[in-house]
């Protein structure tokens, strides 16, 4: 099933609601599964199987009628994550390729062990919400599409083998990255920390509604331009092997997104670079969980 996190009648609460197999566009409020959660992340970290499946299913849905997705304003499923995302850097060989060119450093071609990073993310945005422009401190603003994670469950030292086990579900990503300011700091936190560089969306897809490993095209546009096109089977570092690395060593909590990088295609990969400006519409989009957009303003 997919889970959203939405909004009626502009009264700032946060409400979760279902999508079930069999009724697309139909959103089903969580309480009308005889269920409530303070929130997402509260759902992740208490929602028992027997009640997972339960809601997977709106004939089991016991009061009040389903809205419209189309009638909801959408937020990001997690808006507030418990703590920063953990990304991958240069997880797809053609990505690897521009990345190296332009900031002309090799050590970005290696790909024998995983580059980790952190995104700061109080807050996240959800599809429809703008993304900033930032005129003045950003001057090169670029789009990354990537396959997130949602760990399910608390994760310490599991094996490769395990580590499937403690995925709830995807979700799409745009990291958002200032190229100026990764180059100006030497580092890539502060370029893609900025306030509203996290767009995420537009649902949860829980993981029994996806083949482990997942094999899904991943694409993005720019005013229906389409500028990445790929496949997630071809992460240089699978999602399992992701899991099970950071986990001997960091306890994965449950709510966890893991970033897992993006394929070719970015803004700073082509000649000249194509950033991002005022107005730009950005739509990432990956079989199976949907499409996120985002305007920059
Ligand atoms: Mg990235």
């Amino acid at each position: 099933m997919k889970l959203y996190t939405y909004q009626t009648n502009h009264d700032g609460v946060d409400r979760i609601g279902v999508e079930c197999a069999g009724w697309r566009g139909m959103l089903w409020p969580l309480e009308a599964f005889g269920l409530k959660f303070a929130d997402m992340r509260d759902l992740i970290c208490h929602i028992t199987p027997v009640q997972l499946s339960r809601i997977a299913d709106a004939e089991n849905a016991t009061e009040g009628n389903a809205l419209r997705l189309t009638n909801v304003r959408l937020r990001s499923p997690i808006p507030h994550p418990e703590q920063d995302i953990i990304c991958l850097g240069i997880n797809y060989a053609d990505h690897a390729v521009e990345s190296a060119r332009f900031h002309e450093q090799s050590f970005l071609l290696s790909r024998e062990k995983a580059t980790y990073f952190s995104k700061r993310a109080y807050e996240t945005t959800g599809s429809g919400d703008p993304i900033p422009a930032y005129e003045g401190l950003v001057t090169e603003l670029d789009y990354e599409v990537e396959l997130g994670v949602i760990i399910g469950k608390d994760c310490k030292s599991v094996s490769v083998s395990e580590a499937p086990n403690y995925i709830f579900g995807y979700t799409i990503v745009n990291d958002v990255s200032a190229r100026n300011l990764q180059t100006e700091h030497n580092q890539w936190y502060f370029g893609k920390s900025l306030d509203g560089f996290t767009p995420m969306g537009p649902c949860i897809v829980t993981a029994d509604e996806v083949a482990f490993p997942p094999a899904l095209a991943i694409s993005s546009t720019v005013n229906g331009e389409v500028r990445q096109s790929s496949n997630t089977d071809h992460l240089l570092h699978s999602i399992a092997e992701i899991i099970s690395e950071l986990s001997q060593g960091m306890t994965l909590r449950a709510g966890t997104i893991i970033a897992t990088g993006t394929p070719a295609g970015v803004g700073m990969g082509f000649t000249p670079p194509k950033f991002l400006k005022k107005g730009d519409v950005v739509t990432c989009e990956i079989e199976g969980i949907g499409k996120l957009t985002n305007t920059v303003e």
